[in-house]
């Protein structure tokens, strides 16, 4: 069994509520096992200059409920090239840590499994409101900023019934629905326009129309931040022109953007950060890494940093040339289901928000 003095944690590219509590539960953790922990500030950056704060149990006693990430995050594409990777091992080194737990989304497992490689094992563990990743079924901030995006739409709701007006929401998510799924069933909206299904834009302004002459006062249009025009520009914002236009409808405009990343993180968040987190020190105590957290069918496992990101790729249609060449064919019969898991979860709330929005 690998023994480990010390294990540094970092938080990297976007933030999510629920980081903290995954910094608080691995400290603790691993204070349990007799494991000492310092945070590494501003992701990848702060392991390449040396930015570290020594982590107790007491620094961490009362984070579990703040938002945001108290390590700090950054974007570094230094740290992707062989020098910055040269950099942040000898850091390692320096200052004596063993292991790494990489907080964040896939970008920042792939730094995790980069140090992995040069000598440094690391564990990743899904911090991303988005949930983009394949490999899991859950990233850790999504409820938050599900549950934040819907009180917000709920203000904009009061208003719109006052003034019997439509709100187009642009909600975040990148390239993936899912938050702006769970915010239009949530919310009650009209309809939403996702990057995974076509948008009849028609149909849409048409069911407006009949909407509002059958007396409907307050109507909320959901846009996934990822529904783009062919030149790259929100879509959202050409929705709200069409809607003006052609629909007559006194349409109004709202982006939420990064305040959905904010907050205080739920129970939900909270609870699968801290069980994440906890497994992820008991695994590198046991000599494991290069590893995810993921959770499957409501339990927690790790999975294969590679397996991981090759899903990914899968799933987005951007597999590379040799990406399959290392894995078995029940590995790769295992992306395949998953991809379809992820598929069937986007067609059934996706089915669930055609049924009821009204
Ligand atoms: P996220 O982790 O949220 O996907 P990014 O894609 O911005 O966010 O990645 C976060 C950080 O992870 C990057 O700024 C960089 O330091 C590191 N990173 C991203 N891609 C790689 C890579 N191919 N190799 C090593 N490190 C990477």
């Amino acid at each position: 069994m690998a023994t480990f003095r010390k294990i540094g944690i970092l938080t990297s590219g976007g933030d999510a509520p629920g980081m903290n509590a995954c910094i608080k539960a691995a400290v603790n953790k691993a204070y349990a096992l007799g494991i000492e922990v310092v945070g590494i500030r501003g992701g990848y950056a702060g392991l390449m200059n040396g930015d570290l704060v020594p982590l107790t149990q007491q620094s961490v006693s009362n984070i579990i409920g703040e938002g945001g990430t108290f390590l700090y995050s950054s974007r570094c594409p230094e740290f992707a090239t062989e020098e910055g990777m040269r950099i942040a091992v000898e850091s390692c080194k320096k200052h004596q840590i063993d292991a790494l737990i990489c907080i964040g989304g896939d970008g920042t497992f792939r730094g995790a499994t980069d140090m992995t490689f040069h000598g440094v094992p690391s564990i990743g563990l899904p911090g991303t409101i988005d949930n983009d990743i394949t490999a899991t079924d859950y990233t850790i901030g999504l409820d938050t900023s599900i549950n934040t995006t819907v009180k917000m739409i709920d203000c904009l709701r009061d208003t719109c019934e006052s003034h019997a007006r439509l709100n187009v929401v642009e909600v975040m998510g990148r390239h993936c629905g899912q938050i702006a799924l769970y915010a239009a069933i949530a919310s009650g909206a009209v309809a939403v326009a996702i990057p995974e299904k076509p948008f009849d834009e028609a149909a849409v302004i048409e069911k407006i129309r009949m909407l509002r002459k059958n007396g409907k006062r307050s109507m909320i249009l959901v846009v996934a931040e990822g529904m783009v025009n062919p030149d790259g520009t929100p879509y959202s914002e050409t929705l709200v022109q069409h809607l003006k236009e052609q629909a007559g409808i006194d349409a109004r405009f709202a982006r939420f953007a990064h305040v959905v990343r904010g907050g205080q993180p739920t129970v939900r968040d909270r609870t699968t950060a801290s069980d994440m987190a906890s497994r992820a020190v008991e695994l590198l105590v046991q000599g494991k890494s290069n590893v995810v957290m993921c959770e499957l069918d409501g339990e927690i496992c790790a999975v294969d940093i590679a397996f991981a990101l090759v899903a990914d790729r899968m799933y987005k249609n951007k597999l590379k040339e040799g990406d399959l060449d290392r894995f078995t064919p029940e590995q790769i019969e295992q992306m395949k289901a998953l991809i379809e898991k992820r598929k069937r979860e986007i067609d059934r709330l996706y089915q669930v928000a055609a049924d009821v929005g009204f």
